[in-house]
């Protein structure tokens, strides 16, 4: 049995953290077994599906090199659709209900407030052919049920274990909507069927649908994959991560935060398991780590600030190559390894490069505030070229003649030189500098 998995996204919003953790926790187990991917857009919802979220899924998802073997979209399978709830119609598993939202909601407030479960009362099913005759001639059309067999549901998950339902204990679920629309506990059970799916893993917030969705596996007679059901993320109050959290987006994480693909696939594909977050630099790695029976039943949380924290550390790591496109897109086409290399260990985003390519390829205004030093250490300056070298160099030199060391030595140069307090190594610095910059910031001028 070859291993299927699917990501199944709702094109109704811009993708979270959560989200894309559950997208990459299924490509790693597919990429893990040698099995494959699809990405299914459960785009029934027509009223609040957008194509321009579709879009947005699909960028996301490339950004992290979680590509698919496979893709699916709902809306082309209405046909498929309509077969099988006319099959389930004709087997009685599905029957019509023609009750009002208002109704239903005076028959749930009645049983909880007689503490009982509100599980629909199956009404419907007590209603003949005449009574059906005279509400449809009233104007109403039915909504349709599923029709729960009252027996144990069970499965061993692959995060909770064993997991027992009791079939009487859950509400016959609506599959198809009154405008005959088929509902989305039908339509992922007949995709996962017909796409021969085997894996379904998916968050914790979809337990109940699994039992409900297990009966309705049989019913179609397709065969019932294996289960896992994680944890959702919280925040660090332990608040659900909502879909409309736009900061959480991945878009903005990209595009605002600047966090590269690598750092957030290292800490999503670690929280809420027993490994310890490290830095990896390719989603190989991580498949190497991978294995679903390390992921915790306890609630992990996502915390932006250790995002952040990775990406500077990611960062640090990262060959020029692997952000020469991110520096061009700054502008900073001219960048080089040399100059990568240099700031790298100051960054905790890209873009802070700019700053750092402003001080060694623009004019600067030195913080020159003794003179007298800077100009007996300009005077000192070797000739170029200039190599990793030269600070030592020439810093040994300036030592020699003016006696100091430390913090008096290095402090005024590097102030002097770019006009600020802290900054990468000057040993890195300074041939990108150049020594005719060198030489004019020393001198107190803008250059
Ligand atoms: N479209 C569903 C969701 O986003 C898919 C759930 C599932 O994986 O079955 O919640």
């Amino acid at each position: 049995m070859s291993v299927a998995v699917r990501f199944a996204p709702s094109p109704t919003g811009l993708l979270h953290v959560g989200n894309v953790r559950l997208a990459l926790v299924n490509w790693l187990f597919a990429r893990k077994a040698g099995g494959n991917f699809l990405l299914r857009l459960d785009d029934t919802d027509e009223e609040r599906s957008k194509p321009e979220y579709a879009e947005g899924i699909e960028r996301d998802l490339i950004w992290l090199g979680l590509t698919w073997d496979r893709f699916a979209r709902e809306s082309d399978r209405y046909g498929r659709y309509d077969e099988v709830a006319a099959a389930l119609k004709a087997s009685g598993r599905l029957y019509p209900c023609y009750e009002t939202p208002e109704e239903l909601n005076l028959k749930r407030a009645s049983l909880v407030s007689q503490g009982r479960p509100p599980i629909y009362d199956r009404a419907a099913l007590r209603l003949g052919d005449a009574d059906r005759a005279r509400l449809e001639s009233e104007g109403r059309t039915p909504h349709w049920r599923f029709k729960l067999e009252h027996t144990p549901v069970e499965w061993t998950d692959l995060v909770r274990g064993p997991v027992h339902f009791e079939g009487s204990a859950l509400s016959d679920p609506v599959l198809i909507r009154e405008d005959g629309r088929p509902l989305y506990t039908l339509t992922s059970v007949v995709d996962d069927a017909d796409l021969a799916i085997t894996h379904v893993i998916r968050g914790e917030d979809h337990v109940a649908n699994t039992a409900v969705q297990i009966q309705i596996f049989q019913a179609v007679g397709g065969a019932v994959p294996v289960f896992a059901h994680l944890p959702l993320l919280t925040d660090a109050t332990g608040q659900g991560l909502s879909k409309r959290l736009g900061s959480l987006s991945v878009a903005s994480l990209r595009e605002e935060e600047g966090i590269e693909p690598m750092a957030l696939a290292s800490l999503l594909a670690k929280l809420g398991t027993s490994d310890a977050i490290e830095p990896r630099l390719t989603l190989d790695e991580l498949v190497a780590e991978f294995d679903i029976a390390k992921v915790s039943r306890a609630t992990p949380k996502f915390d932006p600030e250790e995002l952040l924290r990775l990406n500077a550390r990611i960062l640090h790591l990262l060959p020029f190559e692997r952000v020469a496109g991110e520096l061009a897109a700054l502008g900073l086409d001219d960048a080089d390894a040399a100059f990568w290399e240099a700031v790298r260990p100051n960054l905790s985003r890209v873009a802070e490069a700019r700053d750092w390519w402003a001080v060694t390829h623009a004019p600067v205004a030195p913080v020159a505030d003794d003179p007298a030093f800077l100009a007996e250490a300009a005077a000192l300056l070797p000739e170029e070229p200039w190599d990793l070298s030269t600070w030592g160099t020439w810093t040994g030199a300036v030592k020699a003649r003016t006696g100091r060391k430390g913090k008096d030595l290095f402090l005024p140069l590097r102030r002097a030189l770019t006009g600020r307090d802290h900054g990468p190594e000057l040993k890195n610095l300074l041939p990108l500098i150049g020594r005719t910059r060198a030489q004019k910031r020393l001198a107190g001028e803008t250059a």
